[in-house]
């Protein structure tokens, strides 16, 4: 078998979105099961809608979702003479020919050719214009295109599509199609063609949007004297009301730094959009990344357009449930060593890292990471939900507040004094916080609840949690105390 090269081709014009991820991602697994190569290539043929800033968005994309590639990034716009003497070389050996069709006639005739119910694509006047005509033409200095000569024969051009079977489309129907612009530039189907050749590319796997060019192409690769790659049409995404993605339409729900910026990881990212058009047969929804190489095959790409789901007006998440409910479970039951990672970049980024967790308190740090984690939806949590553990600067919500707090206003006497009791334990385990905690409820004839809810709320700005007395071991004495007599403020700041 001749070895596997397959390229993600993106033109940068935007972000890196959800569709554009998941081509990456299938060609890097299909890459990386045949220990084949990866191309990263840039298609910035379209000087006017491509950015630097788009070009590294895209790259940053692959770095963050851990999409690595084995040669590039190429750009497209480097590799021009390529495209030029491919298509002097189209011309040359009868390929092709120069068309001095004005924008105006072609117009006429096209016009003439609907109002007759006629064919309307292009005639073919200047397909056999003698080299003397054609002389004369240029010599008047008027300009020309370059069009692919189809063959003039019956039958069909079909190509094996590893995804949709045989796809095939009469000779007859594809007209003399344009391949170099009247400016002599030549166009992006001859360029990514000339470029899938030179890169030595297998098998080309790409959204169902560019069928309408594969056929064409085909032809190009044959005129060429190169062999077909092997295609693998994926399906496309579409929304609820099957409009395909885009972001003028949805946003930055589309864009996968929104993800990264929401805290979710980037491989459970990955896992998501994997199942987004590709079935593995079975009910397996968690896969890492070696049981998704191993499992994954072209022939698995699904026929019809998947849905993205996002869903708007969540409190918290605007995104497909599904892709939250991949990211929690990964989030969960994750290695801690590689949670701790992540979570690391995060506190970083969110001014709340402190060395000593990665030394003395390392621990300490992997205990309340695992402690914490079974309540949170993405990385960010542990810096939002779960602050009150890392830092003095965290926020009481509102609910618990209310119920837990200000419902209780004695709790501004009671809390201090069991930060009292605390402080004189020897031993401040949980079994001993326990027993004080009752005692006092006991010794004040009210429910343990008031005070152990209280407590929570004091200690973590949260209604919900693990164990009350875990979190008090997590949370340290020191910093309990310190909490617990300092319980005026609530009360003073939301009265
Ligand atoms: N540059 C094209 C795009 O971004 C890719 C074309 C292809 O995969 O052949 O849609």
């Amino acid at each position: 078998m001749t070895e596997v090269r397959v390229r993600f081709p993106p033109s940068p014009t935007g972000y890196l979105h959800i569709g554009g991820a998941r081509t990456a991602l299938l060609n890097w697994l299909w890459a990386r099961k045949n220990g084949g190569k990866l191309i990263l290539r840039i298609e910035d043929t379209d000087a006017e809608r491509s950015t630097q800033e788009s070009i590294e968005g895209i790259i940053d994309g692959m770095n963050w979702l851990g999409l690595d590639w084995d040669e590039g990034p190429y750009f497209q716009t480097e590799f021009s003479d390529d495209h030029n003497r491919a298509a002097k070389q189209l011309l040359e050996t009868g390929h092709a020919y120069k068309c001095f069709c004005t924008k105006e006639e072609l117009d006429r005739k096209r016009e003439s050719a609907m109002a007759a119910k006629q064919d309307v694509r292009y005639d073919g006047t200047c397909r056999h214009l003698s080299a003397e005509a054609i002389a004369e033409k240029e010599a008047q200095g008027i300009p020309h295109v370059i069009r692919f000569k189809v063959p003039k024969v019956s039958g069909k051009v079909a190509y094996d599509d590893k995804v949709l079977g045989t796809i095939e489309r009469s000779y007859e129907d594809i007209e003399d199609f344009v391949i170099v612009r009247s400016n002599g530039k030549p166009l992006y189907l001859l360029c990514n063609v000339v470029d899938d050749i030179r890169d030595r590319i297998s098998h080309i796997i790409r959204g169902q949007d560019h069928m309408s060019n594969t056929t064409r192409q085909v032809l190009l690769y044959k005129a060429l004297d190169a062999q077909v790659p092997v295609f693998a049409h994926m399906p496309l995404t579409l929304d609820l009301q099957k409009r395909k993605i885009s972001k003028r339409s949805h946003g930055e729900i589309v864009a996968v730094q929104f993800y990264r910026e929401k805290g979710f990881i980037p491989w459970a990212l990955c896992n998501f959009l994997a199942l987004l058009g590709w079935n593995p047969g079975t009910e397996q929804e968690i896969f890492s990344r070696e049981e998704l190489i191993e499992a994954f095959t072209l022939e698995r790409i699904g026929k019809v357009n998947s849905v993205f789901n996002y869903q708007k007006g969540n409190a918290k998440f605007f995104t497909d449930p599904k892709l939250i409910s991949i990211n929690e479970q990964y989030l969960r039951s994750m290695d801690i060593e590689q949670l701790a990672e992540l979570v690391k970049k995060d506190f970083i980024e969110q001014g709340i890292w402190d060395e000593v967790y990665d030394t003395e308190k390392r621990e300490w740090f992997l205990n309340t990471l695992d402690l914490i984690r079974d309540r949170f939806h993405t990385i960010r949590d542990f810096a939002t939900l779960g602050r009150a553990y890392f830092a003095d600067d965290y926020q009481v919500e509102a609910k618990p507040l209310k119920k837990n707090i200000l419902k209780h206003p004695d709790l501004k006497k009671w809390l201090p004094l069991l930060a009292q009791q605390f402080s004189s334990l020897d031993d401040f385990n949980k079994e001993s916080t326990e027993a004080e905690s009752r005692a006092l409820a006991e010794k004040l004839e009210i429910k343990p609840g008031i005070i152990i809810n209280g407590m929570r709320t004091a200690l973590t700005g949260q209604l919900a949690g693990p164990g009350m007395f875990d979190i008090l071991m997590a949370i340290g004495k020191e910093r309990v105390i310190q909490r617990l007599s300092n319980i005026d403020h609530l009360y003073n700041e939301n009265e």
